[in-house]
């Protein structure tokens, strides 16, 4: 048996200790996702090496480009779908565009992208998704 598959037995044995938590409610508050309790960033949206509370590791978390990926194609579809909105229904001057959807089109993905990862951290934690590899065959 290899390191790694000894690490991830000790992590689960570890793990039982705690009662489930939704990974919504732990991603939205960004939390870690076994106790709740400690911070799961250490800056905006990098995750602290840690958890301050339970000591679970959170280098199996690599959310990669899945936030990115929901925040845009929501925030596209917000700022997009409300321009078209307002052009169609009221035809304003190009600068009422400018003000409006500059700083929308700014915000909605800085304000998502945040609880979007937090939740896929939790996700990947309670689903134990992670990289696929080749599983030994035993001989
Ligand atoms: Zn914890």
């Amino acid at each position: 048996m290899n390191s790694q598959n000894q690490n991830s037995q000790e992590q689960h044995s570890q793990d039982l200790a705690y009662p489930p938590i939704s990974p919504l409610q732990t991603g939205l508050m960004a939390r870690c996702p076994r106790c709740g309790k400690g911070p799961l960033f250490a800056g905006y949206l990098s995750l602290a090496p840690r958890c301050t509370q339970c000591g679970l590791d959170f280098t199996f978390a690599d959310a990669a480009d899945g936030p990115a990926f929901f925040v845009m194609s929501i925030a596209g579809f917000i700022v997009v779908g409300g321009a078209l909105a307002v052009e169609i229904l009221y035809k304003p001057p190009l600068w009422v565009h400018v003000v409006l959807w500059l700083p929308l089109g700014l915000a909605v993905p800085l304000l998502l992208l945040r609880p979007f990862k937090g939740v896929m951290v939790a996700l990947q934690y309670r689903y134990r998704a992670e990289e696929g590899r080749p599983v030994a065959d035993g001989s």
